[in-house]
């Protein structure tokens, strides 16, 4: 995944699509988990704002993967990912989040059957990530990403945001907490070719709750485009834009609503305008 990212930007979507499971999903991932761990027993390590389990069975016999350092560093991260979401997005969980770290084989065999393109990571009522020897920047991105998840689930339990709000934030959040402030150039072509092709998603075709259903090319340009509809509103209208957005939205319940209230333009208006931003008509 790594490589992936490194030399082919776009790769990354479909080798690492990380994805929103949303309340619809989280009966099967409950299904999925049982009531314990690979072995019944889950190591248990809380911080501030986190508390992490890893299995206890995967801990022995993992070598560095199971090194106490990782999930120490692991809640390090989500730490300081935890006071970004606050600082960028106005985003501060009350409650505890749960994150559960899993072998990667582990991972496969119990969630691979819920996404249909292989995924870094998952929300389902807590944070899923795949253990490793460190805590790689894909981690990094990845914790970023599901934190965004697991604070709109905390904010607003029983609201059923699009994928293109949720993968939208979420994309744009672990991109702008890394430095990285809009689009690449990698990432604007691929939106143009879209565009002539034909083949751009409108938002109402990207506003399930989650992508899981979508294949791996069309899962790439829905996490991208719905990034890109967002780093749009962002260019557009600020930063604190995007924070009137979302607790317009979350208030109101509405996606209209929050879209007048916060940008004085319905959501129609917002898309044509990023459709004409990246060359489509
Ligand atoms: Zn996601």
């Amino acid at each position: 995944m790594d490589r992936n990212r490194r030399h082919r930007p776009l790769a990354r979507f479909a080798a690492r699509a990380t994805l929103l499971v949303w309340l619809g999903l989280v009966p099967v991932v409950a299904t999925a988990l049982g009531d314990s761990g690979a072995d019944g027993d889950f190591d248990r390590r809380d911080s501030f704002h986190f508390t992490l389990f890893q299995d206890v069975d995967l801990d022995e016999s993992g070598g560095l993967r199971g090194s106490r350092n990782f999930e120490q560093a692991v809640l390090r991260e989500l730490e300081a990912a935890f006071d970004r979401l606050d600082a960028i997005l106005a985003l501060r969980p009350e409650k505890k989040i749960l994150v559960y770290v899993w072998d990667e084989t582990v991972f496969e065999q119990r969630f691979a059957g819920l996404f249909r393109f292989p995924a870094a990571g998952f929300y389902g009522g807590a944070i899923h990530v795949r253990t490793g020897d460190r805590v790689s920047p894909a981690l990094v991105r990845t914790l970023h990403h599901e934190l965004v998840h697991a604070a709109f689930d905390l904010e607003a339990p029983r609201l059923v945001l699009p994928a293109w709000m949720n993968e939208g934030i979420a994309e744009w959040f672990e991109a702008r907490a890394s430095g990285k402030r809009t689009l690449s150039g990698g990432e604007r072509q691929a939106l143009r070719r879209a565009a002539r092709q034909g083949t751009l998603f409108s938002l109402s075709e990207l506003g399930a709750r989650s992508f899981s259903d979508f294949g791996p090319d069309a899962a790439r340009l829905a996490y991208l485009e719905s990034y890109a509809f967002i780093d749009h509103l962002v260019r557009s209208h600020g930063e604190r834009g995007l924070v009137r957005f979302w607790r317009a939205v979350v208030r109101s319940r509405s996606l209209d609503r929050g879209s007048r209230r916060a940008y004085r333009q319905d959501l129609e208006t917002l898309e044509r305008g990023f459709r004409r931003s990246i060359g489509a008509s």
